[in-house]
């Protein structure tokens, strides 16, 4: 099971979330697939990225391990497929949190039209 939806993801070029999943595993109940996506973000195959009020997974980059990630790379979110996308080759760039706020994750998302949709406008 684990190994199918990591298959999944690797022929992906975009971000899955896990109605994704569950409409490609229609074999697979929610709980499991959740306790995947879970475990893969833990063992640093897989990050998470919240936009409004859905997580989605994308793979990770070679260097994320167990216990830690550096995905340090913004994400791209579609307005018009709604599909989100790594953009590995762009770094975050540093922000000055204030030091009463403890940052868990910071999550940057452009937000605008893919390569696919343009070609459609
Ligand atoms: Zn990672
Ligand atoms: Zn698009
Ligand atoms: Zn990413």
């Amino acid at each position: 099971m684990r190994l199918l939806v990591l298959e999944y993801f690797l022929k992906q070029n975009s971000a899955l979330s896990l109605s994704d999943l569950e409409s490609n595993f229609d074999y697979s109940d929610r709980t499991t697939l959740f306790r995947t996506l879970k475990t893969f973000e833990k063992k640093g195959l897989l990050h998470s990225i919240n936009d409004k009020h859905t997580t989605v997974y994308a793979l990770c980059p070679d260097d994320c391990s167990e216990e830690q990630h550096v995905d340090s790379h913004i994400h791209f979110c579609c307005e018009c497929c709604k599909k989100i996308f790594c953009l590995p080759t762009v770094k975050k760039p540093n922000v000055d949190i204030p030091s009463d706020f403890e940052v868990e994750k910071l999550d940057i998302i452009a937000h605008g039209l893919c390569k696919e949709c343009t070609k459609f406008r």
